[in-house]
C-alpha cells in the first residue's frame, strides 16, 4: 500500500487550524549589542545577596519532586504582598500565559477587545484561537477612548477586554475615571483584564478597581520591576470565582521548583523593587528632559519604563544607534506610531550612551 494521496485524504498538516495556520509567528529576533533597550527588563539582576541566599534554599531542595500543584506558598506570599484574598491569586510561567488562559477562558467564539495600537501578545492569542478581535484605535494623544469603548462593550459581547496600565507600547497612564469608566461599562459580563505590568513605573495600583468585582482582574509580572525576567513568573489578582474557573486552564505544576523558590525569596524581601522603580523613574525623566530639544527626533513622554522616540525614518535611527552597540525596538509598523521606536530605561550608563548617540543627529 502507498500512502501517497488521494482525493480523501486530508491535505498535509490540515490537521493544523485554519486559525493557527494564517496567524504569523511572534515578531521577534535576539539581536546581541552590548547596551540592550529593547525589551523593557531591568538592567539589573535580583540583588547578590538574595540571589545567594535563592541558591541556598535551592540547594536544599528535592528536584526529582514535582512541585507544589498550584504553588500554594507563593500564591499566599504573592497575596501577603498585595494584600488579596489567596483564593483569588493565580501564578503561571510569565503573565503572558495569563493571557492566553485567559483568551481561551473568554475569546473562543466569543470577542477580544482591546485598543489600537495594542500589546502584540493580546492580538497574536485572539488570532491563534479564532476569536473575534476588535481594537479600537487610541485617541490621538494615546489616552483611552472612552466612549468608544463603551459603546462597543455595551453594543458587543461578552468575552474579553484588555486594558493597559500604563499603556503599551506608549507609556501612556490614563486618568484613573477613564478606566473606572470603561471598566464599568463592561458590566459584569465581560471579562475585564487591567494589564499593569508597568505599574510600579507609574506609581499607580489598579487593585482597588479590581477588588470586589468578580469579572475583573489585575495581570501583575516579575519580568519588569522585579528584575526577574528569566525566571518566568506572573500572576492574577481575581475574585475566587474566576480564579477557580481560570486555575482549571492552568496546567498542573506550571511554576517549577526553582521560579517558586526565588520568587519568594524575592517577596520575602521586596524593598529593593521600590527603590529600583524609582530610580528607574528618575532615569526616564533625566532622559525625557535631556531630549526634550533635540532638533530632529522626538521623546514622547512615558509612565513606564520605556519611551517612544518618534523619527523622520525609524529604520535610519535604529541602524544608527545599533552602530554605537544600542538596541531599541522598532515600533513604526503599529497604527499611530509611524517612525516610533521604542527605547527601555537602562542603567545610567546606558542611558548616557544613548543619549550622546542621540546627540550626532543633526537636521
Ligand atoms: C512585559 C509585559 C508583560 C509581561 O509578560 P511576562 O510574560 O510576564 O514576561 C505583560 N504585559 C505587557 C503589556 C508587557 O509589556
Amino acid at each position: 500500500m502507498t500512502t501517497s494521496s488521494s482525493p480523501t485524504q486530508p491535505a498535509p498538516l490540515s490537521g493544523v487550524r485554519e486559525a493557527v495556520r494564517r496567524t504569523p509567528a511572534y515578531p521577534f529576533t535576539a539581536i546581541d549589542a552590548p547596551i540592550k533597550l529593547d525589551q523593557n527588563e531591568s538592567a539589573q539582576d535580583l540583588p547578590p545577596e538574595l540571589r545567594a541566599l535563592a541558591l541556598e534554599r535551592l540547594a536544599t531542595q528535592s528536584w526529582n519532586r514535582y512541585p507544589d500543584l498550584h504553588a500554594d506558598t507563593l500564591r499566599h506570599k504573592i497575596a501577603a504582598f498585595e494584600d488579596w484574598d489567596p483564593e483569588g491569586v493565580v501564578v503561571t510561567p510569565g503573565s503572558n500565559v495569563l493571557i492566553k488562559l485567559l483568551t481561551e477562558l473568554a475569546g473562543l467564539h466569543q470577542t477580544v477587545l482591546s485598543v489600537q495600537p495594542t500589546f502584540s501578545v493580546y492580538t497574536l492569542e485572539s488570532s491563534l484561537l479564532g476569536a473575534k478581535t476588535v481594537l479600537v484605535p487610541l485617541n490621538p494623544d494615546f489616552s483611552l477612548p472612552v466612549e468608544a469603548l463603551s459603546a462597543e462593550l455595551r453594543g458587543g459581547g461578552p468575552g474579553l477586554l484588555f486594558v493597559t496600565q500604563p499603556h503599551a507600547p506608549t507609556g501612556h497612564l490614563d486618568a484613573e475615571a477613564d478606566v473606572t469608566a470603561v471598566l464599568d461599562a463592561a458590566g459584569e459580563g465581560w471579562i475585564a483584564v487591567l494589564d499593569e505590568a508597568y505599574h510600579q513605573f507609574s506609581a499607580s495600583d489598579g487593585r482597588a478597581l479590581v477588588r470586589g468585582h468578580e469579572n475583573r482582574l489585575s495581570l501583575r509580572t516579575f519580568s519588569k520591576a522585579w528584575g526577574l525576567a528569566g525566571l518566568r513568573l506572573g500572576y492574577a489578582l481575581t475574585s475566587p470565582a474566576l480564579a477557580a474557573h481560570l486555575q482549571k486552564l492552568v496546567s498542573a505544576f506550571n511554576v517549577n521548583i526553582l521560579t517558586q523558590t526565588v520568587a519568594e525569596v524575592a517577596l520575602e524581601h521586596p524593598s529593593y523593587v521600590r527603590e529600583r522603580a524609582a530610580q528607574i523613574i528618575a532615569e526616564r525623566e533625566r532622559v525625557l528632559a535631556a531630549l526634550k530639544h533635540h532638533p530632529v527626533y522626538t521623546a514622547l513622554p512615558s509612565q513606564a519604563n520605556f519611551f517612544l522616540l518618534r523619527t523622520p525614518d525609524a529604520d535610519t535611527a535604529y541602524r544608527h544607534l545599533l552602530s554605537r552597540g544600542i538596541l531599541v525596538r522598532r515600533q513604526d509598523k503599529l497604527p499611530m506610531l509611524g517612525g516610533c521606536l521604542r527605547v527601555s530605561i537602562g542603567a545610567p550608563h546606558e542611558n548616557d550612551a544613548l543619549l550622546a548617540a542621540l546627540a550626532e543627529i543633526s537636521p
